[in-house]
């Protein structure tokens, strides 16, 4: 095949994410509790308590970017027992650790995992209830494919829902953050994971992902209606909805 320089970039990208997943798929849990302060626990509690998993029968969740899990099984456990969530990540390494945690929790019921790219997902049109995204719609390189397929797949009257990093917007906190996000991650990183490049590399994007209100107009604009989003913890997290018409 051939490729412009457009599609070397993007892949690259791509490349260099699954190698920063790869590389700390066994210190995942691990790091997000020692870089978050535990933090990322209840933002993912907010991101789950927003699905209404409980509501119907038969009640379909997709979550993408899922990694080892924790966002599906706080649904998991929310959800009635007939209920299927889909748990896709890109990075085989990833979900294999998701699987043993979700057969320890004897969830593997509930649960399925599908390895696939949020740009192209195997699955059909318009059968979920809902959607979520929770720390990685930033790391794909073309996000209005993946909001593109989120629509796709979503019922009419389904929830999308993504859990991301934001702007700090708290007058004061943005200065610590700043120095948190450049010394401290790369170096807790490097201490636990034995690598301080990938967490550099997740810093930087951060700071290149779309402002929320920018985000906000690229989700309105794959088609959802009724779209907002919500500031936790001063701006350092947002969670941004919306509606399939
Ligand atoms: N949602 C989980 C959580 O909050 O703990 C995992 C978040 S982790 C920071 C980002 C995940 O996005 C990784 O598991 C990575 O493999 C996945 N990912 C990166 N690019 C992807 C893509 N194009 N399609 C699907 N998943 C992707």
């Amino acid at each position: 095949t051939h490729f412009g320089f457009e599609e070397v970039r993007l892949a690259e990208k791509q490349e260099r994410v699954d190698d920063v997943f790869h590389k700390v798929a066994h210190r995942y849990d691990v790091m997000n509790d020692l870089m978050s302060g535990g933090l990322h626990r209840l933002w993912k509690d907010q991101l789950a308590a927003k699905v209404n998993a409980s509501a119907r029968p038969g009640f379909r969740h997709l979550d993408v970017a899922g990694g080892t899990g924790d966002v599906a099984f706080r649904i998991a456990a929310k959800a009635r027992a007939d209920a299927k969530i889909v748990v896709l990540d890109i990075n085989g390494d990833m979900l294999e650790v998701g699987r043993d945690r979700a057969h320890k929790r004897g969830l593997e019921e509930k649960l399925e995992f599908v390895q696939a790219n949020a740009e192209s997902l195997p699955l059909p049109d318009a059968d979920f209830d809902a959607y979520t995204i929770a720390f990685g719609i930033r790391n794909v390189p073309r996000i209005e494919l993946a909001l593109a397929e989120a629509f796709r797949v979503l019922k009419p009257g389904g929830r999308f829902l993504c859990l991301e990093f934001s702007q700090v917007t708290l007058p004061g906190l943005d200065k610590i953050y700043d120095a948190y996000s450049f010394n401290v991650i790369p170096l807790v990183g490097k201490v636990v994971a034995g690598d301080g490049e990938p967490y550099r590399y997740l810093v930087e994007s951060i700071r290149r992902f779309p402002k929320a209100d920018e985000f906000e107009a690229m989700i309105r604009k794959a088609g959802f209606r009724r779209t907002a989003y919500e500031r936790l913890t001063g701006g350092v997290v947002a969670i941004h909805s919306g509606w399939k018409p």
